[in-house]
């Protein structure tokens, strides 16, 4: 079929405010290469697997995976890639000759951004707010791609910061892991020591869908946590500056936006797909353009 295009898209459960099927198509006609990204809203969950099969049978090329379905669909995958069997989690498929093979291309997203920050990370105390999937790939990046001295996984239901902490005592104790209750009064020293915190919870997204998180805080504001020193990590990209980047930034901590993490999975995904590099400078500026228009 010499106009077929291969499909690719993201399937989750309200993926209308997602930012991939922009960032992929951009690539795809900068580079003309005959692909094309769209949204699959897939619920209630029993519908996952006729959607699988479906694809299958259309020949669909691939898929990101979000919420909520990132740990949900790894039983019915053919293959996994070493990282996603690691973290029991997948947000990229392929459809290598009819086997669904899972990839997770968040733990590289996240790593690459902070990469150049790896020797103020070594050594140093983190903190992870959020005990979800996202939460779950930041903890295996720390593992894997560098050396901090203790990690604090902090969540407002202390029991799922927990199972996330055993979750990786079970695979290597090499990481020194804690958990902690986003409520508890330690959590200020703790904060206070640390060098690096990461947002890995929705709290600052700003979306209509979801108004109350844009208001929403991850530690009372009278905390005075922030200093050249400390980096300041948001996973949220809407909008690109944050309430806490805006905060660690203003005072003087550095900080890295969410969108470079879009932008190094996506990457990742892409590689995946079709073989070729993500255009970066283009997407970027692309996705910096229609987040501030978005956002006015
Ligand atoms: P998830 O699996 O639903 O987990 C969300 C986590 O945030 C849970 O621990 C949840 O706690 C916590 N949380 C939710 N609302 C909260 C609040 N008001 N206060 C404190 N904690 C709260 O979602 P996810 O997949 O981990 O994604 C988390 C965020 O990262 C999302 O905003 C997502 O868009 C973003 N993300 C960005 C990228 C990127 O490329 N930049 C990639 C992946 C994810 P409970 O369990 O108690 O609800």
């Amino acid at each position: 079929m010499k106009h077929a295009k291969k499909i690719l898209g993201l399937i989750g459960h309200q993926v209308g405010y997602s930012l991939s099927p922009f960032l992929h198509n951009i690539a795809f006609e900068h580079l003309g290469l005959p692909y094309f990204y769209t949204l699959f809203e897939v619920y209630p969950p029993e519908r996952l697997t006729a959607a699988l099969d479906g694809a299958k049978a259309l020949g669909f090329l691939g898929f990101n995976i979000t919420i909520p379905y990132k740990e949900r669909i790894v039983p019915y995958l053919d293959a996994l890639s070493a990282e996603a069997s690691e973290v029991k989690a997948v947000n990229t498929l392929l459809n290598q000759d009819g086997q669904w093979i899972g990839y997770n291309t968040d733990i590289f997203g996240f790593a690459e951004p902070l990469l150049p920050f790896k020797s103020q990370v070594n050594g140093s105390e983190v903190v992870v707010f959020g005990a979800g999937g996202a939460a779950r790939a930041v903890v295996q990046a720390l593992r894997q791609f560098f050396k901090p001295k203790q990690v604090w996984i902090v969540a407002r239901d202390e029991a799922k910061a927990e199972l996330l902490k055993e979750h990786f005592e079970r695979r290597s104790k090499s990481l020194k892991l804690s958990a902690c209750a986003i409520d508890k009064a330690s959590l200020e020293s703790v904060l206070g020591t640390a060098r690096l915190l990461i947002n890995a919870t929705p709290v600052g997204t700003d979306s209509t869908a979801l108004p109350q998180l844009k208001t929403a805080r991850l530690f009372p504001a009278e905390w005075k946590i922030w200093s050249p020193e400390k980096i300041a990590y948001d996973l949220v990209y809407r909008p690109q500056m944050t309430p806490f980047l805006y905060e660690a930034q203003a005072h003087g901590a550095r900080i890295i936006s969410g969108l470079e993490m879009l932008l190094a999975q996506g990457a990742k995904s892409f590689k995946i797909w079709t073989g070729q590099e993500l255009p970066r400078d283009v997407v970027r500026a692309a996705l910096q353009q229609q987040l501030k228009e978005s956002e006015h």
